[in-house]
C-alpha cells in the first residue's frame, strides 16, 4: 500500500531531510517531499522511469550498504508529491511527503 503523508506544520522538519537515516529537527531546511531509506536502494531505477516530472536520479557519487549507486531526488521543488516512484518501487524505499499548505487563516 502507497500512502502520501500530509504533514501537520509543527511536523515540517520531517521534511527536512532526503534520507530517513539524518530525518531530524531541521527547522531551515527547505521541504523535501520523498525520504529515501537510502540503505534499502538497490538501484534498479523502476523510480526514475516513472516519474513524470524527470527528477529522480541514481546517485553515481556515492554507494550504499547493498554497494549500489542510491536514487536521489534531483530537484525538489519540482516534485508535486504523485507518488508513481513509490508506487513502482519494489522494496518500499521512499515515503512521499505532500507539500505542507499554510493553516487556515494565515496568509501564505
Ligand atoms: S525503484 Fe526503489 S530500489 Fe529501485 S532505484 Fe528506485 S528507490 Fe531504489
Amino acid at each position: 500500500m502507497i500512502a502520501v503523508v500530509e504533514p501537520e506544520l509543527d511536523d515540517l522538519s520531517l521534511g527536512g531531510a532526503a534520507d530517513l537515516a539524518g530525518a531530524g529537527r531541521a527547522a531551515e531546511a527547505p521541504f523535501q517531499p520523498v525520504l529515501i531509506d537510502v540503505d534499502r536502494c538497490k538501484g534498479c531505477a523502476l523510480c526514475v522511469a516513472a516519474c513524470p516530472k524527470g527528477i529522480l536520479a541514481l546517485d553515481e557519487t556515492r554507494v550504499n550498504v547493498q554497494g549500489y549507486h542510491p536514487v536521489h531526488l534531483t530537484n525538489p521543488e519540482a516534485c508535486t508529491s504523485d507518488a508513481h516512484c513509490a508506487r513502482v518501487c519494489p522494496d518500499c524505499v521512499l515515503i512521499i511527503l505532500a507539500r505542507p499548505r499554510p493553516a487556515r487563516g494565515v496568509p501564505a
